[in-house]
């Protein structure tokens, strides 16, 4: 079993204008594009169980969705069209990299979001070869909670707090800050605590939040309501509505008559299913008034816009 750490940069047209006023006009398809961050770097490390480094990898993705690079990314990752030129296209980079995963293997970035990218990125391309993407490990989550932070780490944090001596220079090259990830990796590396973080069907794991809570459509089919008491359906006395992370909804259940609350939370999978995780609670007469109050100011909201 080995882990191999993947780092990604990407070029998108954040904040764009101002570099190129008339970039819509001048290429009208990026109005339509259906990328937002397109990878223009992949960079790998390989270690084995005992945390030695196997192998590296490093290569940069021709850009073909967005024409121009953004000064601004190319500031911050050093990277520039003359790099990109010399580079692979999106299939045979990430073919490339997936050349380093045997079965078993584990996947490891700092947070989800690279992998989501890759997703994304390979949803663009129509290119649909990923299943070495498997067995996750996101070294963000587990150095957050084996250094006992309640906010999620950066890198730069994780490496300052380990007295990691940083290059600045050469943070935001893949494969540079890859090989940083692994030196984190390896000062916190404890193989029987971090199996308990590895996500076995990363591609199917319900990970993306809803973004627009309040104009998502609740499948009702797919809730139960049901008293976690006597599992019979609850009377609803306030419908679902959404409160911060999850919707909530009030009832009573007719048999027992407690008051019960039903909060259901959606998330998706990579792959783009929805997933509801519903928790049913019975709560005293307090808290039904509290959240009573609650999902009627909700309410009240979502009718004014
Ligand atoms: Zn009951």
């Amino acid at each position: 079993m080995a882990f191999i750490i993947i780092d990604l940069e990407f070029n998108n047209l954040e904040g764009i204008h101002r570099y190129f006023p008339n970039i819509l006009e001048e290429y009208p398809g990026l109005e339509k594009l259906d990328l937002d961050n397109e990878i223009i770097e992949i960079g790998a490390i390989k270690l084995d169980n005992y945390m030695k480094p196997l192998e590296e990898f490093k290569t940069y993705i021709k850009p073909s969705a967005i024409p121009i690079l953004n000064p601004k990314i190319s500031e911050i990752t050093n990277i520039t069209e003359e790099d990109l030129k010399e580079g692979l296209t999106f299939q045979e980079g990430i073919e490339n990299l997936s050349k380093l995963i045997n079965e078993g293997d584990i996947i490891c970035s700092w947070a989800k979001d690279d992998i989501i990218e890759i997703i994304n990125n390979a949803m663009y391309y129509g290119y649909n070869n990923l299943n070495w993407l498997k067995n996750y490990l996101d070294l963000q989550e587990y150095s957050t909670k084996i250094l006992a932070k309640k906010k999620s780490l950066s890198l730069k944090n994780a490496l300052e707090e380990l007295k990691i001596k940083v290059d600045n220079n050469k943070l935001h090259d893949a494969l540079n800050d890859a090989i940083y990830t692994s030196e984190v990796f390896k000062r916190i590396y404890n193989s029987r605590v971090l199996k308990n973080y590895i996500i076995k069907d990363i591609y199917n794991m319900p990970a993306v939040d809803l973004k627009n809570l309040s104009e998502y459509l609740l499948d009702k089919q797919k809730i139960n309501s049901k008293c976690p008491k006597c599992q019979v359906n609850i009377d609803i006395e306030y419908d679902f509505v959404p409160i911060k992370w999850r919707f909530v909804s009030l009832g009573k259940c007719p048999r027992c008559n407690n008051k019960v609350m039903n909060e259901v939370i959606v998330k998706k999978t990579f792959s783009g299913e929805e997933v509801y995780n519903e928790i049913s609670t019975i709560i005293d007469e307090i808290e039904y008034i509290n959240f009573s109050y609650k999902i009627k100011k909700m309410d009240n909201k979502l009718i004014k816009y």
